[in-house]
């Protein structure tokens, strides 16, 4: 097969492939470089207030025949590559819903495709993880799934709530330690401005005190989205959440951010939305970060 045929079957694959998420592919920062598998279509729970992923999706999970052709058609694409595919990125709002004979099973494909596979990874909802045994987990490690994104979002339970998050901030916890407990790699999503204006202080507040307490190997810290189809505009509009301003989330940021006491964790603050990027590694980089937030709010300050 000469060059332009294969660019063009793998065009037709990739297409194919992806069909089913109409050109919208959500995957957890630290795994944007992995390769991406579609298992399931939706999320199972649907119903946070702030989210519109997935609105009038119905939830559905691929069967293994259609998981086997998606990873033929990508092992076929991925043929040339000079680096050997080793890091999955399983696709969906929480694929952590499965089984886990049926993960297990996804793993055994992946594998047979890609031997070298070193971690499988997915988004997940916090009670995936709780509903799972020790036992269950343990499977799940040994099978590669060793490097989740967890949803926290946020430490109160008040802010939890009114998003109709689904989980309290205990259970937030208890899914952290538990896959601390089997040694389970995860990053750790945080919202700002989870409680609007009127909680903001409350959502720094304790969300370190939550944070402080675990040892995910990354923070992810984001900027609420404010997606079209989210009930949560219903509530902007009648005046019951109060968006943050630009210089509110930098100072929600730096509450944030200086009662953090933990050790050996990338702070990253890099998205997109986010007012101003920044990144490092905590204990070290936690002054200088602060001081670039302190720069901006300055900034932003006289330009009120
Ligand atoms: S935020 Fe996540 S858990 Fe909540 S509805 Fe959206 S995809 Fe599902």
């Amino acid at each position: 097969m000469d060059n332009t045929e294969f660019i063009k079957k793998a065009k037709k694959y990739i297409e194919e492939i992806y069909k089913p998420y109409n050109n919208k592919i959500y995957v957890p920062m630290p795994e944007t470089r992995n390769l991406f598998l579609p298992v399931t279509i939706g999320c199972s729970y649907n119903k946070c207030l702030y989210c519109g992923l997935n609105k009038n999706i119905i939830f559905k999970k691929l069967t293994l025949e259609e998981i086997e052709e998606n990873l033929k058609k990508l092992q076929f694409i991925t043929k040339n590559n000079r680096r050997k595919v080793e890091k999955f990125n399983l696709l969906g709002g929480n694929p952590l819903v499965l089984k886990t004979d049926y993960l297990v099973e996804i793993a055994r494909l992946i594998r047979k495709y890609f031997p070298e596979v070193k971690y499988i990874s997915s988004f997940s909802r916090v009670d995936d993880i709780i509903r799972k045994s020790y036992d269950e987990l343990l499977l799940l490690r040994d099978n590669k799934y060793n490097r989740l994104s967890l949803g926290i979002e946020s430490g109160s339970d008040k802010i939890l709530d009114f998003q109709r998050k689904g989980v309290t901030s205990e259970d937030n916890l208890a899914a952290m330690k538990k896959l601390e407990k089997v040694k389970i790699d995860y990053s750790a999503y945080i919202i700002l401005g989870f409680g609007g204006v009127k909680y903001s202080r409350e959502n720094a507040l304790e969300t370190a005190k939550l944070l402080n307490k675990v040892h995910p190997f990354e923070l992810v810290v984001v900027n609420l989205v404010y997606f079209p189809n989210a009930p949560l505009l219903d509530k902007v509009k009648i005046g019951e959440f109060k968006r943050l301003s630009p210089l509110q989330s930098l100072e929600e940021e730096y509450l944030l951010l200086s009662k953090l006491e933990m050790e050996n964790v990338i702070f990253n603050a890099t998205h997109k939305n986010n007012i101003i990027a920044i990144k490092g590694k905590l204990p070290e980089h936690k002054n200088s970060m602060l001081k670039k937030i302190r720069e901006n709010i300055k900034k932003y300050s006289i330009k009120l």
